[in-house]
């Protein structure tokens, strides 16, 4: 295994993207979308991310991405570094992804609002006394309010959660030996984004309990529905993501954190409206980015099963059937990232009627085109369960029309994703 290791800590890159694979087929053509990417110069490091819910629902362990990941690299003689992400683990999960990953998304959401002791709350406030007032952050024009109150509501919210961090962290450390994994802390599944402020206290919060934490994943503002584009201000998600970039720079010199710290943006897939956002900021402020995918190689399955039609296309249609029939029971885990407006969801007889093209080009993202029908992808991104309870039935098809498939999934990452993203 090639490891990006400068003196004896393992860095992830400038550039990276997550590509989750929920049933680990696909990880050759993924990685085919990248280098394709590389090839023009720029240097996106892949990491194969999964979370334990992924696993539990398809059936998976946590070495399947391993090998998986392993094998991609070999197939294509792939040179630079990559990695394999235990995606919004804890501590209950974490044990299980100790051998076969070297990059850890330590998920502390829940942990957000939970109760510090007193010492602890006052001994946070008083280690920030020098911040209150009016403090300056380079670049951003006004200077940021610190009061008491702001930190006792930060203390209140996130000290927890950070303690909970470094408790994850510790494991590792103990159990992997320290710096030859990248550490990044989530806390983006929960209702309320995180402001530029909050980002900056949290920030102290992780270097005072020595958590190198190389990539941070905050909620930004805005909805991130699972496959289908933003939902929000756009003008509002440029502003604070510049202010998280800059907030970034000043936390690494003034708290001490890796000076390789940067964004990861949890997309939940394809948040195309804020891609040029994202890559005009990280430019102008010379930064990098990590940005994690999963469900959109999923739904490139379902899609490339419809345009090989035949039986490739039955499954695809018998996939919308069971999630149509299923969908209130598919919905309830992801109900807080999900919009789907019922009443525009075409029915099981008019969907069985649909020829592979018109199947296709309802699921895929396309923006603009008249077939595309954002309540059908977001319903097909949660139904994963589905194929996965149909087994063989499904993953041999998977290998039967592979190249249909992969071509599908490496056109979806690199077309769609990529060029946004880097401006190929
Ligand atoms: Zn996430």
């Amino acid at each position: 295994m090639r490891k990006a290791t400068i003196m004896g800590t393992m860095k992830l890159g400038k550039y990276s993207i997550g590509i989750g694979d929920r049933f680990t087929y696909q990880g050759e053509a993924q990685l085919r979308a990248i280098m394709k990417a590389n090839e023009q110069g720029v240097n996106i490091v892949p990491v194969w991310n999964k979370s334990n819910r992924e696993h539990t629902y398809v059936g998976t362990k946590p070495v399947d991405t391993r090998v998986e990941a392993d094998k991609a690299v070999n197939a294509l003689n792939y040179q630079g570094a990559y990695f394999v992400d235990a995606d919004h683990i804890n501590l209950d999960t974490v044990r299980g992804y100790m051998e076969s990953s070297d990059y850890f998304t330590l998920d502390v959401a829940s942990f957000i609002g939970t109760v510090s002791s007193p010492e602890k709350v006052e001994a946070f406030i008083a280690s920030c006394q020098k911040y209150t007032g009016y403090l300056q952050i380079p670049g951003i024009l006004e200077p940021l309010h610190i009061t008491e109150g702001l930190l006792r509501r930060v203390a209140g919210n996130f000290l927890a959660a950070t303690d909970h961090a470094a408790e994850i962290y510790t494991c590792l450390k103990r159990g992997k030996g320290e710096g030859t994994f990248i550490t990044e802390v989530s806390m983006d599944e929960v209702e309320s984004p995180q402001t530029p402020v909050e980002l900056l206290f949290i920030l102290k919060m992780l270097a005072d309990c020595k958590v190198p934490v190389q990539t941070i994943a905050p909620k930004f503002t805005g909805r991130f529905n699972k496959g289908v584009d933003y939902v929000g201000d756009l003008d509002q998600f440029a502003r604070e993501f510049e202010e998280d970039l800059l907030v970034i720079d000043f936390a690494v010199k003034e708290f001490g954190l890796p000076k390789e710290l940067k964004l990861s943006i949890h997309s939940g897939s394809d948040k195309f409206s804020i891609y040029p956002i994202i890559a005009q900021a990280i430019e102008k402020h010379g930064k990098g980015t990590h940005l994690k995918t999963a469900g959109t190689t999923w739904l490139e399955e379902v899609i490339g099963l419809a345009v090989a039609g035949s039986e490739g296309l039955a499954l695809a249609k018998k996939i919308y059937e069971r999630s149509f029939t299923r969908r209130e029971e598919l919905c309830v885990p992801y109900a807080d990232v999900i919009d789907i407006d019922v009443s525009k969801l075409p029915s099981v007889a008019e969907v069985n009627g649909w020829s592979g093209e018109k199947f296709a080009n309802t699921l895929r993202h396309i923006p603009g085109h008249p077939d595309y029908n954002p309540n059908f992808r977001q319903l097909i991104h949660v139904a994963y369960a589905v194929a996965a309870e149909m087994g063989s039935e499904y993953t041999d098809l998977l290998l039967k029309y592979a190249d249909v498939v992969g071509a599908c999934v490496e056109e979806n990452i690199y077309d769609r994703h990529l060029k946004r993203l880097f401006n190929l």
